[in-house]
């Protein structure tokens, strides 16, 4: 290869890269939570795991771990198998607990999965008890959220800044 073609080639490979730079700057749009699993204790696994089902499921917001975001902790009893701080949010807390998650007769990782998606912006539905869907409730051991459920949150994420619902949800 003559020199020419050698710069010809790296020139185009540069304008490869300006040409990806727009593309880079859209995919900066997806919003990030980041989530913190110190205090989750023995649910930890199931709240990557929760994340992975959400991740898996939408485009327009990533569930990542790390501080600064949404803090996870597991208690011994509470009011209800878990709380959410808000609706629809970036920072925020979960709380988790244990004699609750068994008394609902839930599978712990569909409790997990719900309260995350709180923090994604969804409320509970008019059918609650409604397996097929992760913010139903329900002595359910379904823990992959149904197509509305994943829809509802990527149109929420899509492309705006969210307006989060701060308080307390169970
Ligand atoms: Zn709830």
């Amino acid at each position: 290869m003559s020199r020419t073609k050698v710069l010809a080639a790296l020139l185009g490979i540069l304008a490869a890269f300006a040409m990806a730079s727009p593309a880079t700057a859209s995919t900066s749009l997806v919003r990030t939570i980041y989530y913190d699993t110190t205090r989750a204790a023995e649910l930890a696994d199931e709240v990557d795991q929760a994340a992975q089902i959400w991740n898996a499921g939408v485009t327009s917001v990533k569930l990542v771990k790390g501080t600064g975001g949404v803090s996870i902790t597991t208690a011994q009893s509470g009011s209800a198998p878990g709380t959410a701080s808000c609706v629809g949010c970036t920072r925020g807390q979960i709380y988790f607990y244990r004699a609750q998650i068994t008394s609902s007769g839930a599978a712990p990782l569909r409790v997990v999965v719900h309260e995350l998606g709180h923090v994604l912006s969804l409320n509970h539905p008019s059918d609650i008890g409604n397996c097929a869907k992760v913010m139903a409730g329900g002595r359910c051991q379904n823990a992959q959220p149904s197509a509305a459920e994943l829809a509802a949150v990527q149109r929420f994420w899509t492309g705006r800044v969210a307006a989060p619902t701060v308080g307390l949800v169970a």
